[in-house]
Order: C-alpha cells, then structure tokens, then sequence
C-alpha cells in the first residue's frame, strides 16, 4: 500500500533497515526488492506474485548510504557510482534458521536521480522441484514428456517471458536426468542455482565465452544432455539444432509466446525447417497465473466483453470468482501463483507440415488436433475451478 507520507529512517543505520527490509521481502515472498530514487522521495517496491507494490518511501538523503551499504555487502567499487554494476550477497534473514541464508543478486544501475538497486531474491524452494510431476503439468502431457527425455538425441524447448518460471521447469527436468550414466553439462547466463551431477558453465560474453562459442567447445565434451540458458541468434541457434540433430539431448529456452511460435523463430534465424521438424521434439510454453485469495473469494458475473473474449458457453458463466481483497492477501484478491503450461509434441503430421512451410495458424490448428490445451484454454479451465479469475487469465495469455 502507498503511504502518504515518507518514514524518517534518521535515526535508522542503512545496514539495519536493509535487514529489516530484506527480512521483509523474504517473509512476504517477494521476488524482488526495487530501490529507486526519484526527484524528491527514495521509492522501495517489492515484486510479489509478479506484481510490484510500494512497501515504503524514504528521503533521498538516504540513498547513498543504502547504496554504499550494500556494495560493501557485495563486495563491489564503492567509488564507483557512474557504471552499472552486478554483485551477490548472501543473506540471512532473522526469521529463518542460522543455518539458513538467502542468496540474492544485485543489480545497481546509476539513473539521473542517483543509483537505483534491484535485489533479486533467490530461494532454493522456489527455483527447482525434486520430481518433474510436481511442475504442475498435466498427467496426460507429463508421461508424453517423460518418454522424450529418456531418449538420446532431440529438443526440447522451455518458452515464456521473464519470470514465468522457465528456469525452475529447466532446472527440475535437469534434476531428473542427473545420474552418473550421463554427462549433463550446462550453459548459463546466469547460473542460478548449483545442482549436483550437473557440470553448469556461466557464459561471459565480454571474454568471448558467449553462448555460440561456449556450445562449440561443449561438443567437444562428451555430453549426452546440454542445456542453453537461452537461444537469443542465429549462431547458437544452428549449432544447438545440429546437436540435437547428432546423439544429444538438447533444452533450451526461447523468447516466444507460444509454442508454435518456437517453429517460426528457429525458421526466421535461418534454420532450414527440414532440420527444425526433425530435432523439435517438444515445447513448453509456461507463465505463472495468480490464484485468487481463498479468504475473500467471491462470486462474480463477468462482463459481456470478457464473456466473448474467452468465449465462455453461457451454462458456465455464473461459475466465475474474483477476490474482492483482504488483510490476508493485502488487498489484491490474490494469494500465491499456479503454472500453466502448453505442451506441443512434435509428431508426424506437424514434422511434414513444417516442412511445407505451413503458417502459424495451421500448425497451430494441427497441433491442437494432437491435443494440444492452449495457455488460454488451460487458463480458462483454472478459472471455472474457481482457482483464478477471467482477470488474471486476459492479463497472462496472449490474445490470439
Ligand atoms: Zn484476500
């Protein structure tokens, strides 16, 4: 909640009200702690469930105490205020156990008013699952899944906007191929989480160890699985295609929307679609919809516009829910996040129709006929089970 009025942390040292702070990032689960200075007031914003929301507002004096105060933390150039710098702080919050600590990655970057500060929390719990069925994808998609990662060769796609929770899907399938029968090796940017009976590999692209370079050498290492943070140009894009093309098991992620939108992007970086249908085994496209709050639920009836833009039959419409906000969620209607996903096989029928050169909305309609649930269907159905709201569901799916 905004408050009118700014706290005077006068009296406050810098280091304990970041513990302070930070301690109540970590108990409120929040993903991220923004500090950003503006013309007159310092802002402090914390990312919950995806949405930012401003926790406090400070004097502007204080920013270059809290910035120093934290590059000391990090370990970074305290005389340098003019150039972006990265760091990593290991953290322990009063509320957890003293064996306990949070890691977080720092990000400052020097605005017209003063440094601003993005604190990344990063929870174990929250990056990686033990077992690939507690993702939350569906039994039927699951098992298909299942039977793609014991084999050798192939590609599997993780795709989503930030934050969808793409690296924890990444992380969890590589947690299951871990075993000491396979060389499962790892290119990151960053490496975000440590997992054992992985060999994981931060790029660094202003040493020419960039993701293209980096894959090239990795060949050479007798890998059978290889995982690439993400498959940003053309370079990377075809020797990771040639690679699960020759006896290796290949995950990446993507930048799309959707799934048959990883097709058309391998095609736009000039790989030949002949070569795209047989390496792409599967793509799984994710995001993170909000649950509505259990403790302020309320039925609703939904607007007409909304009714025919999820075009909803009419004996369902008065199944919807919306959370009207509370104490327990802080008055947003939401409590905690679900992922959904869209899972497309790659079988015979979209292998020969990608290489025809078929558009986005045939390979789209066949891969439905496969069984396919769109991001929007899935969402839909979350909706009618009373998990989430029509809301969440326009503002997380795209709008084909
Ligand atoms: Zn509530």
């Amino acid at each position: 909640m905004a408050k009118d009025k700014e706290t005077d942390y006068t009296e406050v040292a810098p280091q304990d009200w970041l513990q302070v702070t930070i301690t109540k990032a970590v108990s409120m689960g929040a993903s991220d702690i923004h500090i950003e200075p503006e013309q007159f007031r310092l802002n402090v914003r914390f990312r919950i469930d995806g949405i930012l929301r401003v926790i406090d507002q400070l004097h502007l004096t204080y920013l270059n105490q809290v910035i120093s105060c934290l590059k000391v933390m990090s370990g970074l150039n305290i005389a340098e205020s003019r150039r972006p710098q990265d760091g990593h702080i290991v953290f322990r919050p009063q509320t957890l156990a003293p064996t306990e600590s949070v890691d977080i990655r720092l990000s400052i970057f020097p605005t017209v008013f003063g440094e601003a500060a993005v604190l990344r929390i990063q929870n174990r719990k929250d990056l990686i699952f033990d077992k690939l069925d507690k993702l939350g994808i569906e039994p039927y998609d699951l098992e298909k899944l299942q039977f793609v990662l014991r084999q050798s060769e192939g590609m599997v796609l993780v795709t989503g906007p930030g934050g969808s929770g793409k690296t924890t899907t990444l992380y969890t399938i590589l947690n299951a191929l871990a075993s000491s029968q396979r060389n499962i090796v790892t290119l990151e940017d960053p490496v975000e989480l440590r997992l054992n009976g992985v060999r994981q590999s931060q790029i660094h692209p202003e040493l020419g160890f960039d993701f293209s370079q980096g894959l090239r050498s990795i060949l050479r290492q007798d890998a059978n699985v290889v995982m690439v943070g993400e498959i940003r140009d053309d370079e990377t894009a075809e020797i990771s295609i040639r690679a699960a093309l020759t006896g290796i098991l290949f995950l990446a992620s993507i930048h799309t929307t959707n799934s048959v939108g990883a097709i058309i992007r391998f095609i736009e970086l000039g790989i030949p679609p002949s070569m795209v249908a047989a390496a792409l085994r599967v793509v799984i496209t994710q995001r993170l919809i909000r649950n509505v709050c259990p403790n302020c639920r309320e039925k609703i009836v939904p607007s007409d516009k909304i009714v025919q833009f999820c075009r909803i039959p009419k004996d369902y419409q008065s199944k919807f829910v919306q959370g009207k906000g509370c104490s327990e969620c802080d008055g947003t209607g939401y409590k905690g996040r679900t992922g959904i996903f869209e899972v497309m096989f790659v079988n015979e029928d979209l292998q020969r129709m990608i290489i025809e050169g078929a558009a986005f909305t045939d390979l789209e309609l066949q891969a439905k006929r496969n069984g396919m649930r769109t991001l929007k269907d899935v969402a839909i159905s979350l909706a009618l089970n009373g998990a989430t709201s029509l809301d969440e569901v326009i503002r997380m799916t795209p709008l084909h």
